[in-house]
């Protein structure tokens, strides 16, 4: 890990940003002894620094989120819908700005970087209607003169820790809807790129969250693990590898928390040979190689069934034609990965899919880009012969690679898709109305696109990766997320008619 273990001052002497944390209202510059570079992938350029929280400063941050619960927990809902219309205003009005900033520290191009602001800009959108999405339900005379309702409450101090690749639209699946539910949180940006995160929070603030209402700390583990084990935390929202997931799941829950984890995939495409052909190879190759890979919804891997084998060909013909390039050259394509150490392990893997006799039919390492010669790029590789014993199929690559199988049927490819552990985002490609009918039936992945490639609901819905790319039930945003960050209060309520005197004791548990 990269630590430059520089006092803040000295970050500012070199122009340097620093990430700061939030606490009570107020951006402050950590006291941490540890600090890491922020490094621009396409360049090595170090553009800013983040600390690595201590745990008093952690403490600070949730002790400011349950004290600013007291009050916020009452804010009329109006007044918090209303706040929230006014941070999707000026997230709108800053997202060429912040875009340049995403990509700068995440890599991915520019018009890609907007679209992971918008996608979580629409998520503050829905969350401007949670007047109607948190209404509890009444049923009048569940027995006599009696009426049962339910109050959809918050639940108090919520916590969100956020992967690299998307700094913007991740932390905007968690914040706002746990704060117009009702709660206060304590955001954990990843220590890879938090500074269009920042930029987003400050706009928050500028909205005007209140004090306490939204904080920020940054860090790796030692952070993490003081948010599972913190008392006052009451449930946690986490979006990364299924490693990390699995610990903060079983971490979180041990203490007491609510906990839900989004976690790693293997994203399968299943191609029918009756498919629109040149609309399926686009959408391979954008899903497979935008953000070079480093989308949880991803394509990974192409399942070829029957003749549309001999489809192979096109598709490598389709990847070999996209520009890899900085993430700001105008009609880039793919840009860096994240960091030296993620190249590394791609290539890593690249070299072990080689050792395990699958065939290069696109080879992306090795590729120069002229004018940014340190940068972290690989080019859009592609593995055919692939068994499913190997390592580039059993393990998440997260870079420009896909691997392809072939299947003889449907139903091949259907039993092939099941038998994967991972339950992310997976696609159907076809012109059939029953074969697509029958996939969505039949395949076991919580997302399911049919004909479209990279199947992430929009907010109204909700976020529902399923089996090894998931623990808890509820998903992020949408109606789940509102379940997820509040608790139902059940009342039940009898009112006496001033003529009711005296109608005898009941024993029994029975209503009357
Ligand atoms: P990561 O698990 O390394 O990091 C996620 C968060 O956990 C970061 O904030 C990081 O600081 C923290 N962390 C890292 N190591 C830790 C440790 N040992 N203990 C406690 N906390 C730790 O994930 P990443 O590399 O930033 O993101 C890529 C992964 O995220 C991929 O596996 C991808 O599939 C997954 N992802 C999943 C979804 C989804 O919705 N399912 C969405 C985006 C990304």
């Amino acid at each position: 890990m990269n630590i430059a273990a520089e006092h803040p001052a000295q970050a500012a002497q070199q122009g340097l940003r620093t990430a700061k944390l939030l606490i009570d209202g107020e951006f402050v510059e950590s006291k941490s002894a540890e600090w890491r570079d922020i490094v621009n992938p396409a360049t090595q350029e170090v553009i800013g620094r983040v600390p690595f929280a201590t745990v008093d400063e952690v403490n600070a941050a949730v002790a400011a989120a349950h004290k600013a619960f007291q009050t916020w927990r009452t804010t009329p809902l109006g007044v918090r819908m209303r706040l929230m219309l006014k941070f999707q205003d000026l997230v709108r009005q800053n997202m060429k700005r912040v875009a340049a900033t995403l990509t700068a520290e995440q890599g991915k191009t520019l018009p890609d970087a907007e679209g992971d602001i918008f996608r979580g800009l629409e998520v503050v959108e829905h969350a401007c209607s949670i007047s109607t999405l948190q209404q509890g339900e009444f049923a009048e005379n569940v027995a006599g003169g009696v009426d049962t309702y339910t109050l959809r409450q918050p639940i108090g101090v919520c916590a969100g820790i956020t992967p690299f690749n998307f700094p913007a639209m991740i932390p905007l699946w968690m914040f706002p809807m746990a704060i117009v539910c009702g709660n206060t949180f304590v955001l954990k940006p990843s220590e890879q790129d938090p500074l269009s995160t920042m930029e987003l929070v400050e706009l928050a603030v500028q909205a005007g969250i209140p004090p306490g209402v939204l904080n920020v700390v940054h860090g790796g583990k030692q952070v993490v693990d003081a948010i599972c084990t913190h008392p006052d935390i009451k449930a946690i929202s986490f979006v990364g590898s299924t490693a990390v997931g699995t610990h903060v799941y079983n971490l979180g829950s041990q203490h007491g928390k609510r906990v839900q984890s989004m976690m790693g995939a293997k994203n399968h495409a299943v191609v029918l040979p009756d498919a629109n052909k040149e609309q399926t190879l686009n959408a391979l190759a954008g899903a497979g190689f935008g953000a070079a890979g480093q989308r949880c919804m991803a394509t990974s891997v192409v399942v070829l069934v029957g003749a549309s084998k001999d489809w192979l060909p096109d598709l490598v013909e389709r990847a070999r034609g996209l520009t890899v390039n900085g993430g700001t050259e105008p009609n880039t394509d793919v840009g860096p990965v994240v960091s030296r150490s993620a190249k590394e392990r791609i290539l890593g893997l690249i070299e072990k899919g080689v050792d395990e006799g699958a065939t290069l039919s696109l080879d992306g390492r090795g590729v120069a880009v002229a004018g940014y010669e340190k940068g972290n790029f690989i080019g859009p590789t592609i593995f055919s012969g692939v068994t499913t014993d190997m390592s580039i199929y059993q393990t998440e690559i997260f870079g420009p690679v896909i691997c392809v199988l072939e299947a003889a049927t449907l139903d091949d490819a259907i039993a092939l898709v099941n038998r994967n552990p991972m339950g992310n985002g997976v696609g159907l490609f076809t012109q059939s109305g029953a074969a697509a009918r029958k996939f969505q039936s039949e395949i076991d992945i919580g997302q399911v696109g049919i004909n479209i490639p990279i199947p992430v609901p929009v907010p109204s819905f909700s976020f529902t990766g399923s089996r090894g790319s998931k623990l808890g039930d509820l998903g992020p945003y949408g109606k789940q997320v509102v379940q997820f960050y509040t608790q139902t209060k059940t009342v039940t309520a009898r009112w006496f008619d001033d003529a009711t005197v005296n109608d005898g004791v009941n024993t029994t548990i029975s209503l009357r």
